[in-house]
This record gives structure tokens, sequence and C-alpha cells, in this order.
């Protein structure tokens, strides 16, 4: 986990966000040729793995072609701005719904303390300079960026956030997926061993069903790898696609049975996502402590969906 960076081939690389610990969110950077592009941006802070993965590959911040952020949730695009200011001739790829929050980030950034709290924002994100509106690119569904002849195609995936869009890269088979299929720490495993792709219901845009058709979307392209976020790649994803579609009505479910969750009930319906987890997977203490705070989210997104969810 020490490592500020991972060759995963093919030119991707994986790299640590430090997103209040390592291994809980990465950002990756895609190299073709002299050009490089960056697939999320981690927070303010990590942009000293991204320049210390330049060092290492012999590059200038001037080869950065492109910064991409599958969604503006600020473990995904809160270091955009720090970014954009030390990578001179890069452009900015956002979805349409989410570019003027990275313009302007007073909203976000309000929105982010509502939910996290003032101590742990400053804590995890620190400043976030706006990107000035010249060096956006609010990228339609169905884009294509070339990075040096490599084509970088984003899709819009709403569901977990309706400003997201996956990024697929075609030279790997792979696809950056953000948040749109779940999270899957690779040290986080069943009974048999298996990796556990769990949903990531994150206030305030959850939409079970537009989740599931960009899952399918996704999966219609044959993806053999597919590169998370939280955390890393996850390869032969059609063996996981239906444990983790499974996870999303069950999540739902419990929401439903625990419903109507007011604000102090958070805590309680995070617990029952915990205890549904632990008991299909047989999850021990350590691996419900590593889920906490992603559970806790989870809870305060569905209760948001289900009083929101007619309307
Ligand atoms: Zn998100």
């Amino acid at each position: 986990m020490g490592r500020a960076f991972e060759d995963l081939g093919q030119g991707v690389y994986l790299l640590d966000a430090h997103y209040g610990h390592p291994g809980v969110a990465a950002f990756y950077a895609v190299v073709e040729g002299d050009a490089v592009a960056f697939v999320e941006t981690g927070v303010s802070s990590s942009l000293q793995q991204a320049l210390a993965l330049l060092v290492a590959l012999d590059m200038t911040p001037e080869q950065v072609r492109y910064v991409m952020p599958t969604h503006v949730h600020l473990d995904h695009a809160g270091g955009a701005g720090t970014m954009m200011q030390a990578f001179p001739n890069a452009q900015l790829v956002v979805h349409p719904r989410g570019a003027r929050h990275l313009i302007d980030p007073s909203k976000l950034i309000a929105g982010t303390r509502a939910v996290y709290g003032d101590e742990a924002f400053d804590r995890l994100y620190g400043e976030i300079p706006p990107v000035p509106e010249t060096r956006v690119i609010a990228a339609d569904d169905g884009q294509v960026f070339d990075l040096n002849g490599r084509p970088l195609q984003t899709l819009d995936t709403p569901g977990h956030a309706y400003h997201h869009y996956c990024l697929v890269d075609a030279h790997s088979r792979g696809i950056f997926t953000g948040d749109t299929f779940g999270l899957s720490y690779p040290q986080i495993r069943d009974r048999a061993g298996r990796r556990v792709v769990i949903p990531t219901t994150t206030p305030v845009h959850f939409d079970p069903q537009a989740l599931n058709a960009s899952v399918a979307r996704l999966m219609a392209l044959d993806p053999q790898r597919l590169y998370l976020t939280h955390y890393g790649p996850l390869d032969a994803p059609a063996d996981h696609v239906d444990d983790y579609l499974a996870w999303i009505d069950r999540f739902v479910a419990i929401t439903e049975d625990c419903a109507p969750v007011e604000d102090d009930r958070i805590d309680d319906l995070a617990e029952a996502l915990g205890q549904a987890l632990a008991e299909a997977c047989g999850f021990d203490r350590a691996a419900l402590d590593w889920l906490r705070m992603d559970l806790k989210l989870n809870a305060q997104g569905l209760a948001h969906w289900y009083r929101h969810r007619d309307g």
C-alpha cells in the first residue's frame, strides 16, 4: 500500500489518493506515448502522487492532456482545480451536469460540508480552487477523447449520481467506473475468498432504476476489467455483476423495512446494511470497521432516496 503507484499494464497506472487513509480512493493515469490522462483526481493533496508518477515515467506536467473526474463528488473531483493549475496544457473533461460545480465549487463545498461536517471536510479536502471555464469540456454521452491515438469514450451513467460518466478504454478492454459499479476493496472477501461488490448510494442522487440501467450499459460492452475508484482493478466483472445488482435490491429492501429513516436513525440503517453483509459474506469486525464510513454514507443516501422516491 505504501507505493506511490502501481503499473497495471497497457499504459494504465493506479495511484492512491490518500483520501483520509491509503487504500480508500484510487485515481488512475492512462499513458499513451508522450501524452497522459488522469482519470479521477483524488483530493487536492493527491497531486503529489500524480507528480511522482510523472517523474518516475520521465514525463512533465505539460504532457498531461486530460483530467477526467467521473463525477463531481469530492473524492473523485476534489483535486480537479489543483491538477488544472499544475497541468497547464490539460483540459478538464466533466459531465455536463457537473461542469458548473467545478467552475464555481462553492455549492459543492457547502453541500459536502453539510454531509461530512466542517472538521472532516477540512481534514479530507483542504482547498478547492475553481477551474477556468475556458479549460472545461462538458462531455456529451459517447464523446471520444483522443489520447495520442488512443480513444477514451465517455458513457453517461446516472444512478449513483446524475452527473456521472464512465470512461471506456477500448485499448485495455477496461472501463473506469467511478462509483457506478459500486465499491470493492481487495482485502474485503466473502467466505469463499471472492471479492464483494457493494453498492455506493451516497447522497443525494441515488436512483436504483437508473443505476441498474447504467450497469447493464457497461456490461453490454463485455469489459474484461473494471477500474474501480474504491478500489483498484476488478477483473472478470461478469462474474460479479449478478451479486452486485442483488445487493442494490437488498439495500433498497432493507431501507424500506427500516422506513421512515429519520436523521437520528441513520446509524441504525447503516448497522442493518452491515449486518446483512456480515451474514451473507461472513465479514468480521475488521471488515465492517473498514466499511463503516461507506455504510454510513450509504444509509444517508438511501434515507434521502426513500424520502424523495416518488417525486
Ligand atoms: Zn460518488
